[in-house]
């Protein structure tokens, strides 16, 4: 363990355990009265914590909780152009995240199974070359609340036909389908648009990224073959919009090739 990590690493930790994503905008307060807890004689302010200090907090923080699979990130929303570290937001992840195991304990097996058909939904179904939307409306995504048999329709199978065999066993009824979303919404997973359609958070999209990329998209396609799941070329991070850019593959595609003949 490194030395260097003390209780107000340990404050910071259980800050982001009890929040699970904090805006740097907060960061300077916390660090401030965790400081000045551990420390009451010395009182530090919000205006003392700078970006260095913060950044230094979490890498000590993240070597801490690194081998339990977790890391606090650095994310933006994909919708706003900045990337600057002012406007980001830190996420605390589990990096073997997948929707079983992140949702396992608020919702039961058919309602992991129902969030499931949605992200099918939203990432295969209805995302393909030409209708890159990743996102669905809550109408299409209740009607995949109930499994249909073979005999009686199309089985609605997942990509990799996990889970879902039971049938009509897995269904959801229409009210318990609209409290899942609900509450996938009011904890910050889902998102609804203005206009309408529901797409993953900056938090599902930093939590479930690495799964997502697994799942929907083909580990033998050529590099620049069409993907399911898109990786931003500017900063790296997950987009499900594909005719926005960020402020950083904006100067990437504005730089001019150097002829260096
Ligand atoms: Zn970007």
């Amino acid at each position: 363990m490194d030395p260097s990590y003390n209780s107000t690493h340990r404050a910071l930790l259980q800050a982001f355990f009890a929040h699970t994503t904090l805006p740097t905008a907060h960061l300077p307060a916390l660090l401030s009265s965790i400081h000045t807890a551990a420390d009451p004689d010395r009182p530090t302010l919000p205006a003392d914590i700078t970006q260095p200090d913060i950044d230094a907090s979490i890498a000590s923080v993240n070597a801490a909780i690194a081998p339990f699979d977790y890391e606090i990130r650095c994310v933006h929303h994909q919708s706003s152009m900045s990337r600057a570290d002012s406007e980001a937001t830190y996420v605390i992840v589990n990096c073997t995240s997948d929707p079983s195991t992140q949702l396992a304990t608020r919702f039961n097996a058919d309602e992991v199974k129902f969030v499931r058909r949605v992200l099918d939904l939203m990432f295969d179904k209805m995302n393909f070359e030409g209708r890159e939307v990743c996102a669905v409306r809550p109408s299409e995504a209740l009607r995949v609340a109930k499994v249909r048999d073979s005999v009686g329709g199309t089985q609605i199978e997942t990509l990799n036909g996990e889970g879902v065999g039971g049938g009509v066993a897995s269904s959801l009824k229409l009210d318990q389908a609209e409290r899942v979303l609900e509450e996938l919404k009011q904890e910050g997973w889902l998102e609804l648009s203005e206009a309408g359609f529901l797409s993953l958070s900056v938090r599902a999209l930093a939590e479930l990224g690495r799964w997502l990329v697994e799942v929907y998209n083909d580990p033998e396609a050529e590099e620049d073959e069409w993907q399911r799941i898109k990786t931003c070329e500017g900063c790296k991070q997950i987009v499900t919009i594909v005719s926005f850019h960020c402020e950083r593959r904006e100067q990437q595609q504005t730089t001019p090739c150097y002829d260096t003949g």
